[in-house]
């Protein structure tokens, strides 16, 4: 039987939902070969990676308009949250209540730092960070010692010497990283002043003793709509890491992006059929990469 299409023509329908790197990088490689509309309801696309920069005050802005990279390429993009997935007939539901049909979907919703109340400051609140540190001088505490962390704490050091750095991990700062590397990491904060404690658990935003504190620990995956939806997931998601449509088990639906442990080195892995040739087909194997359960993070698999 046939591949019924929502679209006009030959070309399949594909939904990319979200627009971070994963999602862009996805829709991009995929227009030349199919209609691509991405769902997000941000209009702007965020340099995730320079966060740390924007929190620090070192550049203004860290992201771009969408329409920049969408419109040359002709996909679509579609400003809205999607709240639900219907695998059964294909459909994508939004929070403007707009049904969206698929023929594929790529998911490729990201991450987020885990809610900690509103004390803490995140990656995601940056700006606000940014804002409060015109204020000093002061303290502030950056608590995850993965790399969000280091490179926050880092940052925010060298930038904003007017305010005291501290660095706090519940385990070993940059535990992932090989003995060189960490000491190589822990000599860059020392030297910036940064105040490092290692081996004490916070719990909360007010167990640290600074004006500001920045949560750097606990990266949740966005993998709400894939496991509502029925979607397999892999079971190491509860520590970060996500899979949620595994193509033997979901076939028109992939999953992109962060955290990208679960793919395996080798060659890249696509829920294309043959034809068109996948676009995945010059991803390079992922690096190894430490668990994401602390804060630490890694590098993105998609194709550069
Ligand atoms: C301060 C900082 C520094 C970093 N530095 C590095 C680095 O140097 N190197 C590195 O490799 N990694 C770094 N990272 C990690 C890197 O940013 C992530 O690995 C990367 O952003 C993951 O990309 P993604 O596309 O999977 O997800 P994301 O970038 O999280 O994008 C997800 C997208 O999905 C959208 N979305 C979420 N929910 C919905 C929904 N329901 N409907 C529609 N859209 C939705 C979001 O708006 C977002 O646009 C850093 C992270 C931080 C916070």
């Amino acid at each position: 039987m046939g591949m019924t299409t929502h679209s006009s023509g030959d070309r399949p329908h594909v939904l990319v939902l979200g627009a971070g790197y994963a999602g862009l990088m996805a829709a991009l490689r995929l227009a030349p070969h199919a209609r691509v509309s991405l769902v997000d309801p941000s209009d702007r696309f965020t340099e995730r990676v320079r966060l740390h920069e924007l929190a620090a005050g070192v550049r203004p802005d860290v992201s771009h308009p969408l329409s920049h990279f969408l419109r040359p390429a002709g996909i679509e993009h579609i400003a809205a949250r999607a709240t639900g997935i219907d695998p059964a007939t294909r459909t994508v539901t939004t929070d403007d209540g707009r049904r969206l049909p698929y023929d594929r979907l790529v998911y490729a919703l990201g991450s987020r730092t885990a809610p900690v109340g509103e004390r803490a400051h995140t990656a995601e609140t940056a700006a606000g960070l940014s804002k409060r540190l015109q204020d000093g001088p002061g303290s502030v505490a950056v608590v995850g010692g993965g790399l969000t962390g280091i490179e926050l704490a880092a940052e925010l050091a060298e930038s904003r010497p007017e305010w005291r750095v501290s660095l706090h991990s519940e385990g070993r700062v940059g535990s992932g990283f090989t003995p060189r590397a960490r000491d190589h990491a822990l000599g860059v904060l020392r030297a910036r002043g940064v105040r490092i404690e290692q081996g004490r658990r916070i719990a909360e935003p007010d167990s640290v003793d600074a004006d500001e504190v920045v949560w750097a620990a606990s990266m949740v995956p966005n993998t709400e709509l894939a496991a509502a939806a029925g979607l397999p997931l892999d079971p190491r998601a509860a520590s970060g890491s996500t899979a949620p449509c595994a193509r033997r088990r979901s076939p028109r639906c992939m999953s992109r992006g962060t955290p990208p442990r679960r793919v395996r080195p080798g060659p890249a892995r696509c829920a294309w059929p043959a034809r068109p040739p996948c676009p995945w087909a010059r991803t390079r194997p992922p690096r190894s990469s430490p668990s994401s359960a602390d804060g630490s993070r890694a590098p993105s698999t998609t194709a550069s």
